[in-house]
């Protein structure tokens, strides 16, 4: 067995605190009472270097738990602002995470690693600053079957349970999540740095600040002065932002939270709560039980993102230009790519979806955009099963259209748009490489969190966790990861994630 020797040779660094002192608490986790390690991801622990016999010895998870930082560390509390909902806050901040430090792996990529779920810090305003098993459990395999969907994500490190009894509605077990992340840069820290810039006259963090996102997410950029900079960073969130939000469009994510300090700069997503994967097609869906007004329902994101980045914009503007005007229009020039950049993922991804990737000489291509736009309207009016329909669709290519048929009740519409559709001769398997056959589905997710929160069983967990890692392949005795919840599950709701 390996001796659990390798505590010295974590090395965390603390870049951010470096650059940015001024959003940086120094800070410490709570002890976690009686600490036992629930789920560790292997893989993603040797991708970083670490060692995961050691992150199972107790050493390891002193350092899982924040409880046992390697020496040299300096975990940090890290400020941000943010719109939730549409309302301002200057100060919310890391409530109850800490950013660990960040970590070389050994293919020279830089990681934050970051808990959640530490204790109370000094941004933790009316909050307990804990968080319970069941979702951090939720946000370990939600961002492992993201990951597993080729989208940009954070990743989840291990779950911990602490052994404290977090309140809630109810009595909860508490855990800690590590995560990691290529930065937990957000939207919302730039507006932090931008409202201390305008408060004081001072510029200097939030050009300390850009440098410090440049040089973590694009140290490629040519820009040297820090007006070129600012464009750069914003020009470089707003194309990963774009991108981003058409792969959850295109998958049928619904984020739940797209608050401007849940969208990072890295075009990572983060911070997952009350989201869930479209069952039902429909663009208005809504599962967070506190988006009343379905202000993030499926259908606003691409809208809500734009809005997010305006927001970041704004707060660059003291960069842009010497003048106000002239750095509006610079955000309003930048901003401007943002829809084309959103629409040419979404189509790109669309099309492949579809079996037609290519644009092919032998192909009515003019087709192509009223197929698309016909098949979504047939969708929303169908309310078919979303990840269904496209595996069900390349089975129809093959010959096979009765499980598609299946998912409508009436397919007269549907065969009319088949016919179109196979016209255009897609590609069946090339379609089984981008529609994912297993998702963390609402019900399956809520069957796993109870299990392991009420019983400590944690046998559907890794079940689920291992289907929704190779979300393409369809294997034998996962059938019921396949399939839509039944009705007895009801319209899903989820209760804001904490
Ligand atoms: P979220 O929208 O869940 O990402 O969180 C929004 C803000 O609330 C962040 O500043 C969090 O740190 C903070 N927060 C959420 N839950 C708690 C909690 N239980 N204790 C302290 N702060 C929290
Ligand atoms: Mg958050």
């Amino acid at each position: 067995m390996d001796a659990p020797t390798r505590t010295a040779s974590v090395t965390l660094t603390h870049r951010f605190a470096d650059a940015v002192p001024e959003m940086a608490v120094a800070w410490r986790a709570d002890e976690a009472p009686t600490p036992e390690l629930l789920v560790l991801n292997d893989a993603l622990a040797t991708e970083l270097g670490l060692d995961p016999a050691f992150l199972r010895s107790p050493e390891g998870i002193g350092l899982l738990t924040g409880t046992a930082p390697p020496v040299g560390a300096r975990p940090v509390a890290q400020a941000y602002a943010g719109h939730q909902f549409g309302g301002y806050n200057p100060r919310l901040g890391d409530g109850r995470a800490l950013l660990l430090g960040e970590l070389t792996a050994p293919d020279g990529t830089i990681h934050d690693l970051h808990l959640k779920g530490s204790g109370p810090t000094p941004f933790a305003r009316g909050g307990d600053g804990y968080a319970a098993v069941g979702p951090m459990l939720r946000e370990y395999v939600v961002s492992e079957a993201m990951h597993a969907l080729g989208i940009p994500t954070t990743r989840s490190l291990a779950v911990v349970a602490t052994g404290r009894d977090v309140v809630r509605e109810q009595i909860l077990p508490g855990a800690v999540l590590a995560r990691t992340a290529a930065g937990h840069l957000r939207v919302g820290s730039v507006v932090f740095a931008s409202a201390h810039a305008n408060a004081s006259g001072d510029r200097d963090v939030l050009v300390r600040l850009v440098d410090h996102a440049i040089e973590r997410h694009d140290p490629e950029t040519a820009a040297v002065t820090p007006t070129d900079r600012a464009r750069a960073l914003l020009d470089a969130v707003i194309a990963r932002q774009a991108d981003l939000i058409a792969r959850w469009m295109l998958v049928g994510f619904v984020h739940g939270v797209m608050n401007t300090d849940n969208m990072t700069l890295s075009g990572q997503a983060i911070d997952y709560g009350p989201c869930a994967f479209l069952d039902a097609f429909d663009p208005g869906a809504v599962f967070s039980s506190i988006d009343r007004q379905g202000r993030y329902a499926y259908g606003n994101q691409p809208g809500i993102g734009e809005w997010n980045l305006a927001r970041l914009a704004e707060a660059l503007l003291p960069l842009l230009a010497d003048d106000t005007d002239a750095a509006i229009s610079v955000a309003q020039d930048a901003l401007d790519a943002y829809r084309p950049a959103y629409n040419e993922a979404w189509s790109v991804g669309i099309r492949a979806k579809l079996g037609l990737a290519d644009a092919r000489e032998d192909r009515d291509e003019d087709a192509v955009p009223s197929l698309v736009t016909d098949l979504f309207d047939l969708l929303a009016f169908a309310r078919a099963d979303y990840t269904l329909f496209f595996r069900h669709l390349a089975t129809a290519a093959r010959g096979d259209a009765a499980p598609l048929r299946a998912l409508v009740a009436d397919p007269g519409p549907l065969d009319l748009w088949l016919e179109r559709w196979l016209a255009l001769a897609p590609d069946a398997d090339a379609m089984d490489r981008v529609n994912p056959l297993y998702i963390p589905r609402n019900h399956l997710v809520e069957e796993a969190l109870a299990a392991a929160s009420d019983t400590g069983d944690l046998a559907l967990l890794h079940r689920l966790t291992d289907a929704v890692r190779s979300p393409f392949t369809a294997r034998p005795g996962l059938e019921r990861y396949a399939e839509p919840a039944p009705d007895a599950f009801g319209p899903y709701v989820t209760y804001c994630g904490t």
